[in-house]
């Protein structure tokens, strides 16, 4: 059978190839670290870093598909061995997704709406940005940030200096030096949408432009770390068809094949706007798994292969809580009385710590209330809502 090629050791790819292997593909991983969650399932590892190109022609030559898992991976090193195999995402749009600018202006490029935003490279572009975009603001790097990592709240222009402190040790950290082409900006500073909900959608899109959205997710985060994903979304149907519809015209408009997962904030208005792309299977699509009559990780894997793609139906409501290492123990403990609905994933990660990803449960229930009354009396997720 064909061998599918994962570039990235994560959950997310262990997920993609417990997937491939239920449906007949051999696979092989590429990760730094021996027995990652993805390796561990696959049936051949390549133990090596990202930015090692020898290693990456072989994944390249053992490959006749090859996909990536994961954004903070050089696109350089995706060109490589797109000269070798096929590589249905492209480094095309890895390197427009891989940076928040870069996304940020494609979305606008094809008229979907986002926050106000600016590039920042120095102070005074940060004091601009408080100006021009005004406050709260939310300051992110540009590549590499997840889970809200390398993001900064900016609430008064006194704190300007003190915060701007911060994120110059983390830009000195790195090898980056103050960009000089804005676009290429170390840093940008978003306006503080005030939201009254975050809601999500994967969308699949195959080689013949045929698109499938699935249902929107609604996206409870704590401490910028998405705890909860209800489906269906408690919002209206029009702002349910505008998220679907939003989430589409993105995956046309940047040629996706594969996944792409579009993170929204809804506006009281109505309104909605995108937060942030993932050219990939998404955790707020985990519920997918259990609940629809073809998971994301199916989906994919359809949409690189040039099979049809399969329905993204909702079979019954469903709410994913993501299990953090805080929550494990508790997890484990509680689990002899779980109701007979709750769905263990596990990612096979060794080591835990507070705030790592390392399992998520689906809960299907006769609706999302329910599941969400389930999950709150585990007593390990507080209060879920
Ligand atoms: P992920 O793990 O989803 O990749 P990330 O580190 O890339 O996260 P974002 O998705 O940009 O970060 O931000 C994380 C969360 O922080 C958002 O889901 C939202 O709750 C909040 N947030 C981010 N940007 C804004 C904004 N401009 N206005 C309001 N809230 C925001
Ligand atoms: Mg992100
Ligand atoms: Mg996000």
């Amino acid at each position: 059978g064909a061998t599918i090629g994962i570039l990235g050791g994560g959950q997310l790819g262990r997920m993609i190839a417990l997937e491939a292997r239920r449906m007949g593909y051999k696979v092989v991983t590429l990760d730094p670290t021996p027995d990652s969650p993805c390796g561990q399932v696959a049936d051949e590892q390549i133990t090596a870093s990202f930015t090692d190109v020898t290693a990456a022609l072989r994944l390249a030559e053992l490959s006749d598909v090859v996909v990536y898992e994961f954004e903070d991976v050089d696109d350089q090193v995706v060109a490589a061995i797109e000269n070798r195999v096929y590589v249905p995402q492209g480094s095309r749009l890895l390197f427009t997704t891989r940076h928040r600018l870069r996304e940020k202006a494609a979305l606008e490029r094809a008229g979907i709406p986002v926050a106000k935003h600016s590039p920042v490279s120095s102070f005074s572009d940060l004091e601009a940005a408080a100006d021009e975009v005004g406050l709260p603001l939310i300051v992110k790097t540009t590549t590499g940030g997840y889970d809200g990592k390398g993001q900064w709240r900016v609430l008064t222009r006194e704190s300007l200096g003190a915060v701007w402190a911060e994120m110059e040790n983390v830009v000195s950290s790195s090898s980056e030096s103050a960009a000089v082409d804005p676009s290429d900006a170390p840093f940008i500073a978003e306006a503080e949408v005030p939201f009254v909900c975050e809601v999500s959608v994967v969308v699949a899109r195959g080689a013949t432009g045929e698109v499938r959205p699935f249902p929107a997710a609604e996206n409870v985060h704590r401490d910028h770390i998405l705890q909860l994903s209800i489906c269906p979304a408690r919002v209206s149907q029009d702002v349910l068809a505008k998220a679907q519809e939003l989430a589409v015209r993105a995956a046309e408009s940047l040629h996706v094949v594969g996944l792409l997962g579009v993170e929204m904030f809804v506006l009281q208005s109505g309104e909605v706007l995108v937060n942030e792309l993932a050219p990939r299977p998404h955790n707020s699509g985990h519920y997918t798994q259990d609940a629809c009559v073809t998971s994301q990780f199916e989906q994919v894997i359809r949409s690189v292969t040039g099979l049809p793609l399969g329905s993204p139906a909702l079979l019954s409501p469903v709410v994913m809580s993501n299990l953090l290492g805080e929550h494990l123990e508790g997890a484990i403990q509680s689990m002899p009385s779980w109701p007979d609905t709750f769905k263990l994933h596990l990612y096979g990660k060794e080591e835990s710590r507070p705030k790592r990803k390392m399992g998520h449960i689906n809960v299907v229930a006769e609706s999302t209330d329910v599941a969400l009354q389930q999950l709150t009396n585990l007593g390990i997720f507080g209060v879920c809502e």
